[in-house]
């Protein structure tokens, strides 16, 4: 066992306030004192994980119920909230996640065997993972070469996977072929929820800036709040609790101008994600000293 109670995690996550600057959620986080300081009050991550999985939000066991469309018990999960967990920010190199979405899709495990015959959409003569593998094989480049510690991730992550943020990179599909534009979300019964707000926040801006693309806030799908790499209360391939994270759809692939520019300038494509990306990664502060022993002090979460 970790050594954590449940008045400790209550208290790792109670401590933050947040102010609101140029319109968004800026992180503020209670103890901003770099580990370092405190070396015995550090290298506590992994015991946090391990409490989370066991205790706070027990992994699945792979074998999830029927998920019923129109069931109200099965959508009725999907609004439930986690309990609250501090953000994900153990100190070291920042980890991203990048995730091709529908990338290697007919290797789905058991548990997400629906994903084993969902290419995605097409267009143009391409289905939609090749348009989203392009995407973010350029993504993970930049970031690397910015120093960050990226996996490129296709559409099953890791179970229980953990980093500073994960991000899933679709593109849309319509079948009037009309629908122009792109849009960012994020789980809405999420335990981190002020984070991927600041996440999101950050990526609708600069993706915006930097293509020109039409931001379609109205459009965001319950498939995107309700995604099942979100889903870790029911899906043991999903993020962990904690895990900043957002899906963004990058343009409509069905769309004849829209496709135009997926496939004609996917470097700018990469390059609003990136921009959105640092900015929120740049937000974090140094990480926060974390101990599991009564009395101490920890490090925050993001609150409104
Ligand atoms: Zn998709």
């Amino acid at each position: 066992m970790s050594g954590l109670s449940r008045r400790d995690l209550l208290r790792l996550t109670g401590g933050a306030a947040a102010l609101g600057l140029s319109g968004l959620v800026q992180p503020v986080w209670a103890d901003t004192a770099p580990c370092h300081e405190r070396p015995n009050h550090c290298g506590e991550w992994e015991a946090l994980a391990a409490y989370i999985d066991t205790e706070v939000l027990p992994i699945p066991d792979g074998n999830p119920p029927p998920f019923v469309p129109g069931s109200p018990e099965t959508f009725a999960t999907l609004r439930q909230p986690y309990p609250p967990v501090p953000v994900w920010n153990p100190p070291g190199p920042k980890r991203v996640g990048i995730q091709a979405g529908h990338w290697r899709y007919y290797d789905s495990p058991e548990e997400l065997k629906n994903n084993r015959f969902n290419p995605g959409t097409s267009g143009g003569g391409k289905a939609e993972w090749e348009v989203n593998l392009d995407i973010s094989q350029r993504v993970v480049d930049r970031l690397s070469e910015l120093g960050y510690v990226v996996d490129l991730l296709d559409g099953t992550p890791p179970i229980r996977y953990r980093a500073h943020l994960f991000l899933s990179i679709h593109a849309d599909g319509d079948v009037t072929q009309q629908l122009r534009g792109y849009k960012v979300g994020s789980a809405r019964f999420s335990a981190t929820p002020e984070a991927d707000k600041a996440l999101c926040d950050a990526l609708w801006e600069e993706y915006g800036a930097v293509t020109g693309l039409q931001k379609q806030p109205n459009q965001v799908s319950n498939r995107m709040t309700g995604y099942y790499a979100f889903n870790s209360r029911r899906y043991q391939h999903a993020i962990a609790p904690g895990v900043p994270h957002a899906i963004i759809e990058t343009a409509f692939l069905t769309n004849p101008i829209d496709r135009e520019f997926l496939f004609r300038q996917p470097d700018r494509v990469a390059k609003g994600i990136v921009d959105g990306l640092r900015r929120f990664l740049d937000s974090i502060p140094p990480s926060p000293r974390i101990s599991l022993a009564s009395g101490a002090t920890f490090g925050a979460t993001y609150t409104p």
